[in-house]
């Protein structure tokens, strides 16, 4: 199995908003496999997805205690707020410091097309809104002040220059 190419900001696939998924069929699993594979490969802890190229409202995420695999993903409640600092595929070399609720509940179809909830806190609830921006198109770039954006350049530029060495 090969891991499918991770799409970088700023190509305007991963602004796009995504479109809901009707149910879960052969290729929709399929696509949750790929995006696992894909995830495990760049060593990430979730993946939506539009980094794959794919408009469709689908993520994954695994942070150790089991995978998730959701369609049309929802949050129903949040609770709590705590400010930690995220990294992701498509926009290597970034860490950016974002405050989001602690605790959610999460409503979507699961890869048996099953409806379900589930209740997600600390680093999953993290992941999980994480991703589901990625569905809204919204990047962890765009919580930044202007002075954060400042500082991602600096920290970019150290990275891309880092990566042609
Ligand atoms: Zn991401």
């Amino acid at each position: 199995m090969e891991p499918l190419k991770i799409i970088e900001y700023p190509d305007d696939i991963v602004r796009k908003r995504c479109a809901l998924v009707d149910k879960i069929t052969e290729s929709e699993i399929k696509l949750f496999k790929d995006m696992l594979f894909t995830m495990r490969h760049f060593g990430g802890i979730g993946l939506a997805a539009p980094q794959i190229g794919v408009n469709k409202s689908f993520i994954v995420a695994d942070i150790g205690y089991g995978v998730i695999q959701l369609a049309n993903p929802k949050i129903l409640k949040m609770k709590g707020s705590v400010r930690w600092e995220e990294g992701c595929l498509s926009v290597p070399g970034a860490i950016v410091a974002i405050r989001r609720p602690d605790e959610i509940v999460v409503s979507g179809i699961n890869e048996k097309n099953k409806a379900i909830e589930l209740r997600a806190r600390g680093l999953l609830a993290r992941v999980l809104q994480h991703e589901i921006d990625h569905l809204n198109g919204r990047l962890i770039i765009d919580y930044l002040g202007l002075l954060g954006k400042i500082k991602l350049l600096k920290q970019s530029f150290a990275y891309f220059k880092q990566r042609e060495h």
